[in-house]
């Protein structure tokens, strides 16, 4: 815990904790080492983590990286946060985001981008996001592990990008309770390491039925890290044609025949497949995180968290909602407020929403469909590109960040598990990840092919 707060110290520049807890990290690290002493201890009793600021964290400001929640220290834990204290884990402070999760740069923060540790010549990188505070303080070695939260890509995407393991669970896996919430229906936390152990040995720890999360499955945990054979003999990967997209880089075309190369020297069977709905998949992602998000971000009103704009004499409470919200959401998160507003609209709802939950029923097909015929996971690349520019794609439309998220949105459509594994660099040295996606349930399997593949 020491060696990392001075690490996280020393590494401001790169702008990946927006809140440092290092008190409470010594006070629990102290309690870590008498439990150790006393034996029996779990795994995780001691290790330093990083937290992304969309948890809840008991009198730790949570903010969500929005200016609406400036000065919010919420009363409650979220589950995930307190499983992983009571394993033992040490908090070492809040993770950089993309303010409220939306976005793939951490560009859209309101403390400033997150800063990616690898570098090419003098040009500074995205880590990726909306976890880049996350997979920047792993990558950096200012924390042993990170929670994420992916809604459309949100761990496995920066994860991709700064050369680290990160696992979206089945939707449902880790309870939602005490996370503020994107879009309910997508949003799911996990775990972020340096590789596949690490994160089978946190997702332990995160897991479980929680009472007050009803989405939340009532299934047994498994001990993930006990699975983690790598033997995937006889076991069946899908490669599906529709992820072969027109202009995709050929660095990242090799990488994906070199992965499928790798699994099958392991004694996997490959087979091509077809999930038809792919190229839907966007659009649909755009129609319902927005919807759900404009309904979810409809509590920020200036009265019960945060932010309350400065009123002139003469204001009414109309006033107050409508200065507050503009003066506390920034640019995206106001975009997506009005793509929400306008797809839920009565004269548009069937035309964009319904239509857009159809969908996503058809994208979720093609995946039973795949599984039902044999197939164990499903193996694609993870982003459609090593790491860009800061400032390079925010300044071009959304709809260019939009694209990053081609490879990852439909497993949240479909609620499937689904991690990036670091799997090699590109011409000019940077990382690239390779994607799983698992049956639902099924992230101990899912995590023992990731294992045979790193
Ligand atoms: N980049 C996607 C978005 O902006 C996904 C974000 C996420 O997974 N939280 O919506």
């Amino acid at each position: 815990t020491e060696a990392c707060l001075a690490a996280i110290d020393g590494a401001e520049a790169l702008g990946a904790f927006v809140h440092r807890t290092p008190e409470l990290a010594l006070e629990r690290a102290r309690a870590a080492d008498e439990r150790l002493k006393a034996g029996g201890a779990p795994d995780l009793c001691g290790i330093p983590l990083g937290i992304k600021d969309l948890f809840c964290t008991e009198g730790v400001p949570s903010q969500a990286a929005s200016r609406i929640l400036e000065g919010f220290r919420p009363e409650y834990e979220s589950t995930v946060t307190a499983q992983l204290r009571d394993a033992g884990a040490v908090m070492l402070g809040k993770l950089n985001m993309d303010e409220f999760a939306m976005g793939s740069s951490n560009e859209t923060s309101v403390y400033g981008p997150v800063v990616n540790p690898w570098k090419v010549d003098d040009r500074q990188l995205t880590p990726g996001g909306s976890s880049g505070g996350s997979a920047a303080a792993v990558a950096a070695d200012l924390c042993l592990g990170a929670t994420g939260t992916d809604t459309g890509g949100s761990i496995r995407q920066p994860a991709a990008f700064t050369g680290i393991a990160g696992l979206k669970p089945t939707y449902g896996r880790c309870s939602r309770w005490g996370i503020v919430a994107f879009a309910s229906s997508l949003d799911q936390a996990g775990p972020m390491a340096k590789d596949v152990r690490d994160c089978a040995i946190l997702l332990k720890a995160m897991a479980g039925h929680d009472p007050k999360d009803s989405t939340s499955a009532d299934l047994p945990v498994p001990d993930f890290e006990a699975a983690l054979t790598g033997d995937i003999r006889g076991k069946t990967i899908g490669i599906p044609r529709e992820y072969r997209m027109d202009g995709m880089p050929e660095e990242i075309e090799a990488l994906w025949a070199e992965g499928r190369q790798m699994l099958e020297d392991a004694g996997a069977r490959i087979v091509d497949i077809s999930l038809p709905h792919t190229k839907y998949a966007l659009p649909t992602y755009y129609v319902i995180a927005p919807a759900e998000a404009s309904s979810n971000l409809a509590r920020y009103d200036g009265v019960r968290y945060g932010h309350r704009a400065k009123l002139a004499q003469g204001d009414g409470i109309v006033d107050m909602y409508e200065k507050t919200r503009a003066e506390g959401f920034g640019a995206e998160v106001k975009r997506r407020v009005m793509v929400g507003t306008y797809v839920l609209s009565a004269g548009f709802y069937d035309a964009y929403y319904n239509r857009a939950r159809k969908v996503r029923a058809l994208i979720k097909k093609d995946f039973d469909d795949a599984f039902a015929e044999g197939v164990d996971a499903i193996l694609t690349p993870a982003t459609p590109s090593a790491a860009f520019g800061l400032g390079e794609m925010a300044e071009a439309d959304p709809v260019q960040m939009y694209l990053n998220d081609v490879f990852t949105v439909t497993v949240n459509l479909a609620g499937l598990p689904g991690i990036s594994v670091p799997a090699g660099v590109d011409r000019a040295g940077l990382p690239l990840g390779l994607q799983l996606i698992g049956r639902p349930w099924e992230e101990a399997d899912l995590l023992s092919t990731a294992y045979a593949l790193e």
